[in-house]
């Protein structure tokens, strides 16, 4: 490809308002151009690594026994009212009205259509188990877009979805995508972690992301330098200190005047913070529910949902809580019926607590769980927060640590086959619901996340195999008749090599086209200059080290093929 052909002008210097470098550096090479919020088009070299990225995908899901299909972009909002995910993703669904007056979904993801194709052609043990997946563009109506390609409304994605007789099956295929995935990343140039998740929305029960590690990511990480335990802070799990002691005192009023917080109240009689109970009010749907955690503690509110069953829950206002006759600032669960108790296990780590009385002014101490109040549910609601211990090795602190989600695939079990009613006959012939998997890679993201990893203050450093051209050739002095046709005959022995080379071609100034090249990122870089040609050579050096290397033009091929395999191009071409 010759530059002056090459649709996109780089511009030197940062566009306003822009934070995220993967996006700084794709705006300011190209790559992409904003159409409007969370949508952009591709230009031709961000078109160039993605098409790589997705090869990638493709040549790894294929060996892992996935078939490729396509499903269809917009789909009857009926088969989303079927799973209540209508409801569930809410506002972030985009729809439409056809001219007879029926809503359409624009698919934000596949779930519901793959299964009803499964109801239709799966109907016996034998056709499973079978993994399909697909490589195509979704839809989410995001709140907040951003960053570039990392937050989008309209993105590439590969989604991959299993269909299995069981849960062994499920787990034996939810294995096999997870080692396609650590392969993807590998050949990619990225260096992913595999970290526990929640589900969301999307349902289900395991759940596993891979992320990236970076200051700029969205996602809070928890990670055990002791034992590698990794999760997302909305699933993580931490081992509790127990507080807990032997003796009991007996249920005590104390006065406790103007005290109405946590603080207040620690600082008014004197006892740390994990000697109180926190008492939280939400609302789920009229329900108002009460929520309570050793003080010392934080609620996790994804946890919190997932117990609840229900994405749509939120704190109580004032107004809530004193319509549901209850006195702010002095809540607990102690003498109170009518509502819901959902506690964190923490409240059985301590003995002798504070605890609001439910009336101005009065706490009481010496409350113990579960003598003095009574939960509906006792679970793990609590949120990780950095130096809490690992739940596997309890001398080791959790540290939290910033994360670019690239990848996430989830156990959905049976809840779309129920739901649509996909069923497979056993060799008895009695019915089942075909237990399945999903599995999502975001290519656009996926490409951002490259860029973060691999860039520095001049641009970006492309990884060999998601190189939008592997060799930046650039010829100085082109009017010179003898530059010009050694460069072409570089270009030519190159691309006849197999190596793909973008050719700066155009009359510029060096120091444009060498800070271009910077900027572009291409793995390998190649000076064709008046000076080197007096001495029959030319310039070679690799956008991630800082040795130009000088060598023979008769030579060229062989040592930037040796470049690119020591950055393993060809051992990852496939
Ligand atoms: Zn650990």
């Amino acid at each position: 490809m010759r530059i002056s052909k090459l649709l996109g002008k780089t511009q030197r210097d940062d566009p306003a308002g822009v934070e995220l470098i993967s996006h700084k550096l794709m705006l300011r090479s190209a790559m992409i151009y904003q159409v409007g919020s969370g949508i952009y088009g591709y230009l031709p070299l961000a078109w160039a690594a993605l098409r790589k990225i997705e090869e990638i995908i493709r040549q790894e899901m294929n060996a892992a026994g996935s078939q490729e299909l396509r499903l269809s972009i917009l789909q009857p909002k009926e088969l989303w009212d079927t799973t209540g995910r209508s409801e569930a993703f809410g506002e972030d669904l985009f729809t439409l009205i056809d001219r007879k007056g029926r809503t359409l979904v624009v698919a934000p993801t596949h779930e519901e259509e793959l299964t009803e194709i499964v109801k239709a052609n799966v109907s016996s043990y034998r056709d499973l188990p079978k993994i399909v997946y697909q490589i195509h563009t979704k839809f989410r109506d995001e709140p907040r877009p951003r960053g570039g390609l990392m937050r989008v409304r309209e993105f590439d994605m590969k989604d991959a979805y299993s269909l299995d007789i069981s849960e062994e099956g499920l787990h034996a295929n939810y294995q096999k995508m997870i080692a396609a995935y650590k392969a993807i990343y590998k050949r990619c140039g990225l260096n992913a972690i595999q970290v526990e998740a929640d589900s969301g929305a999307i349902g289900g029960k395991d759940s596993h992301e891979f992320v990236l590690i970076a200051d700029s990511g969205e996602d809070s990480i928890v990670i055990c330098q002791g034992c590698g335990y990794a999760a997302n802070i909305e699933k993580a799990k931490f081992n509790r200190v127990d507080y807990s002691q032997d003796n009991y005192g007996d249920l005590v009023e104390v006065k406790t005047p103007k005290v109405t917080s946590i603080n207040e109240l620690t600082a008014f009689l004197d006892v740390p913070d994990h000697k109180t109970v926190k008492t939280l009010c939400y609302l789920s749907g009229d329900d108002l529910i009460l929520v309570v955690i050793r003080g010392d503690l934080q609620i996790n509110e994804v946890k919190l949902k997932a117990v609840i069953g229900s994405q749509d829950i939120k704190l109580a206002t004032s107004n809530d809580i004193e319509n549901h006759g209850l006195n702010k600032g002095y809540i607990s669960p102690i003498g109170i019926s009518g509502f819901k108790v959902i506690a964190d296990e923490s409240l059985s780590l301590g003995t002798d607590f504070v605890a609001g009385g439910n009336t101005d002014d009065m706490h009481f101490s010496n409350v113990n769980y579960p003598r003095d109040f009574k939960a509906d549910v006792m679970a793990d609601i609590a949120l990780a927060t950095d130096g809490q211990r690992c739940i596997n090795c309890p001398d080791a602190e959790l540290s939290i640590r910033r994360g670019i989600e690239i990848g996430h695939v989830f156990k959905l079990g049976d809840s779309f086959s129920k739901d649509i009613g996909a069923t497979y006959a056993d060799e008895s012939g009695e019915l089942k619901p075909i237990i399945m998997g999903c599995y999502g890679i975001g290519l656009g993201r996926l490409l951002a996340a490259a860029i973060e990893q691999h860039s520095d203050e001049l641009g970006i450093k492309f990884p060999v195999a998601i190189a939008p051209y592997q060799v930046h050739l650039i010829a100085i002095n082109l009017e010179k008749p003898e530059i010009s046709s050694l460069a072409e005959k570089i270009e030519e022995e190159l691309t006849d090599a197999g190596i793909e080379v973008l050719y700066d071609d155009r009359i510029e100034s060096v120091g444009v086209k060498l800070n271009d090249a910077d900027l572009m990122g291409m793995p390998v870089r190649v000076v064709v200059s008046l000076r080197n040609l007096k001495e029959n050579v030319i310039e070679i050096k690799a956008r991630d080290s800082q040795e130009v290397i000088k060598v023979h033009y008769d030579l060229v091929v062989e040592a930037i093929k040796t470049l690119l395999d020591e950055r393993d191009f060809y051992k990852l071409k496939a």
